[in-house]
């Protein structure tokens, strides 16, 4: 990779563009071709065993490596200043990797209370079936990611800001906590995007993140990535990928890569429109309760602040009977999409219905369930705010609330 050199010192507009791209050799073609081929003609004996693997093992089988993948985890590890990144298919089979590669039976996991749902369950649902025990705890509280710890926890795992409720963790403070404990951080970082947060330079050991969401940022293909030193993500690959096969197909890596060139201009707007439209919702009658961290009531906006150059596109909130508002929304709304998912260039809004999550994903209970009713009541509106003009955003939002 001729340009990585020249790349690990210009900002990260520059780093978006070029790191990991350079004209074909072949063709002066000046953007990345798509390499679509799934095997490789080679012209000496490669080893089949992914135990084998190293950084000169040429392209030989694209579930091991392909150049497309290639190019798009080089402009990623320069954007997120990692040593290494592993793209996947998902940012489910992401997560699903990090927990299978790194967990085993009799170790103890520590992780959010409250994150992205499907996360929530295979932590909650499929590990303990494999003889890894889970304590999910608030992990914006640092005492009670302290007296989670036991002898046996491998791993800490955070989401910051969080699903749905957009809470902030104290990255640095967490991974002090785990590194005491010689137990790894790993941090999802979907939500902040390497524009707003670095967290490996706040001690977090792996980043994870849906590159289905802000990174590709158009919602038109899936994929998923995570991010370390050499040596774990070496790991990772081998198991996470290469056995049990969750790989991102080249033409998703073109389009996300595609994407990438535009997330920090893309960031900044994100977070201009969003600061406003959360202003105008807390300004709004209708309107009980807003989180986002770039508003002064948010509970961690200095915790945000400290560790967010960019406060993200994601809001939530919340109004007086959401069952009502969300059967209008997807009535009268001309400019958001009532959907799921995040991150897009188009708004996106939909209701996380607390009686769902409380009980499927999260199983709350006690202290906990009644903290979450709190700041949720019965149901949360999810808001990403896309790049269209704020002033039609609200507008489509007030002729609704
Ligand atoms: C969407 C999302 C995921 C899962 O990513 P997919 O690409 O949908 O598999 C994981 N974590 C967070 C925070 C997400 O928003």
């Amino acid at each position: 990779m001729s340009n990585k050199k020249l790349l690990l010192q210009t900002g990260s507009q520059t780093k978006a563009v070029h790191a990991g791209e350079r004209p074909d050799s072949g063709t002066g073609a000046s953007a990345p071709n798509i390499v679509m081929s799934s095997t490789f003609v080679v012209d000496e004996t490669v080893s089949f065993s992914a135990l084998n693997l190293d950084e000169d093992t040429p392209y030989m089988y694209s579930r091991w490596s392909n150049p497309t993948v290639t190019q798009l985890e080089d402009k990623l590890t320069a954007l997120e200043e990692a040593e290494a990144c592993v793209a996947f298919a998902s940012g489910m089979a992401a997560s699903t990797a990090v927990l299978l590669s790194f967990l085993s039976h009799g170790d103890h996991l520590v992780i959010s209370s409250t994150n992205y749902p499907g996360t929530a369950e295979l932590a909650r649902k499929t590990l303990p079936r494999m003889g890894i025990s889970v304590t999910p705890v608030d992990t914006g509280n640092p005492a009670a990611i302290e007296s989670a710890i036991k002898k046996n926890t491998r791993m800490v795992w955070l989401e910051t800001p969080s699903n749905p409720l957009i809470n902030i963790t104290d990255i640095a403070k967490a991974a002090q906590i785990a590194h005491s404990n010689h137990s790894l951080l790993a941090v999802d970082s979907t939500f902040a995007t390497p524009i707003a947060t670095k967290p490996l330079s706040l001690g977090a050991d792996l980043v994870i993140h849906s590159l289905t969401k802000y990174i590709g940022g158009h919602g038109d293909a899936m994929g998923g990535a995570v991010l370390g030193n050499r040596e774990h993500i070496a790991h990772l690959h081998n198991e996470g990928v290469i056995h049990h096969g969750g790989v991102i197909s080249p033409f998703n890596a073109w389009l996300i890569m595609r994407g990438t060139a535009t997330l920090p201009i893309r960031m900044r707007v994100h977070q201009e429109n969003a600061q406003i439209i959360a202003e105008y919702l807390e300004g709004h009658d209708s309107v009980e309760l807003v989180r986002y961290p770039g508003l002064k009531t948010h509970p961690d906006h200095d915790i945000a602040t400290k560790q967010m150059s960019n406060f993200s596109g994601m809001l939530a909130f919340r109004v007086n009977d959401p069952h009502a508002v969300a059967r209008k929304m997807m009535k009268k709304l001309e400019i958001f999409h009532y959907a799921v998912s995040l991150g897009h260039h188009r708004s996106l809004i939909y209701l996380m219905e607390t009686k769902d999550l409380v009980t499927s994903s999260y199983e709350l209970t006690g202290f906990d369930l009644d903290r979450y009713r709190r700041i949720a009541g019965s149901g949360l509106f999810r808001v990403s705010i896309g790049l269209e003009n704020h002033e039609d955003l609200i507008k489509d939002l007030d002729q609704i609330l």
